[in-house]
């Protein structure tokens, strides 16, 4: 029987070009500022997602992203690997949040779309790095979670089988059916766009890129509903306004800084307990640790 898979995907800064305008004087993100990308690590979940639709026939991969209306890029990027249809969560309710009021959003989209056996998502974002969101999802959810996946073996009869990646090696786990994971960076990478799904989908777009476009667009997406990217905004999905955005968000991130390391500034150590004792003192000293 097939499954029905949901993958949590976010649109991220390039945080290989982060410059001096990246930080918006509220410690937000100024996403404006920098290059959009589809999150790394959900590239390796979309791919998983993927892999189990060719293994059990009439599953569905759906992609769910929150963010701002040119997120719905990671939704077509998406439907151009091979995903078959996505939700954008997009409102000014939801802007500036942190982890928690992000798993909120999402586990109140996911309650929305109701029917699923499997979530899976990146295990961490690039720019905010904190490998929070899918766990947090889990537990709004009261779903059981597995991290750290690098191959998700098998996923039948109510049950799904995962390979880890952990520090020191590789761990399998079984766990129940439907459940969280997260997918590891050094798990297969995403196959790239299919020529036949590009020239499919190329015209999909939400209800507001449609309303920015001409009159052609809207009676091309009529007659292919495919074309048709779901737009969610704070009104249609059930949520309390205290757990969203800011308002939403204990976290306040007061400031980054781009710190690029110069040559002489690295120090060579050989591992032997004298460097090892000196390297300890000099942190304590600078208060790096301690
Ligand atoms: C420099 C910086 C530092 C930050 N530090 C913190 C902090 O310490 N604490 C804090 O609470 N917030 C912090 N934030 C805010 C945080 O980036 C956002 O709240 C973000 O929406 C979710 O956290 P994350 O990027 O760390 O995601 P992670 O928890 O790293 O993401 C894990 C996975 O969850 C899924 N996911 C995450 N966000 C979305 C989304 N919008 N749509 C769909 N799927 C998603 C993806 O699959 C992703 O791979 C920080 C932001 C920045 C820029």
């Amino acid at each position: 029987m097939g499954l029905k898979i949901i993958v949590l995907a976010k649109q991220v800064p390039d945080t290989r070009n982060v410059g001096k305008d990246a930080m918006k004087a509220d410690g937000t993100v100024n996403r404006a500022a920098l290059p959009a990308i589809f999150n790394p690590e959900d590239l390796n979940a979309l791919e998983q997602a993927l892999r189990l639709k060719e293994k059990y026939k009439g599953s569905t991969v759906t992609v769910l992203t929150m963010g701002p209306g040119r997120a719905a890029d990671i939704i077509r990027e998406g439907l151009f690997r091979g995903a078959d249809d996505g939700y954008l969560l997009t409102d000014r309710a939801f802007a500036g949040s942190d982890t928690l009021a992000t798993s909120y959003a999402i586990s109140c989209a996911v309650r929305k779309i109701k029917s699923f056996d499997l979530i899976l998502a990146g295990r961490q974002a690039i720019d905010g790095d904190t490998a929070q969101v899918g766990p947090q999802v889990a537990e709004k959810l009261n779903l059981p979670q597995i991290t750290y996946a690098e191959e998700i073996l098998k996923a039948e009869k109510g049950k799904i089988l995962v390979k880890r990646r952990l520090e020191r090696g590789v761990e399998t786990v079984e766990g129940p059916l439907p459940c969280v994971v997260t997918v590891n960076g050094s798990a297969a990478p995403c196959r790239p766009r299919a020529a036949k799904l590009l020239m499919k989908y190329k015209h999909a777009k939400t209800m507001s890129e449609k309303q920015s476009q001409s009159e052609d667009y809207i009676d091309m997406s009529a007659d292919r509903p495919y074309l048709n990217i779901a737009e969610w905004s704070v009104n249609d999905v059930e949520t309390d306004d205290k757990w969203l955005g800011l308002a939403g968000s204990p976290t306040k991130v007061k400031k980054i800084e781009n710190v690029v390391f110069q040559a002489k500034e690295s120090k060579v150590l050989s591992g032997s307990d004298k460097d090892i004792e000196e390297l300890m003192k000099e942190l304590i000293l600078n208060h790096t640790i301690g």
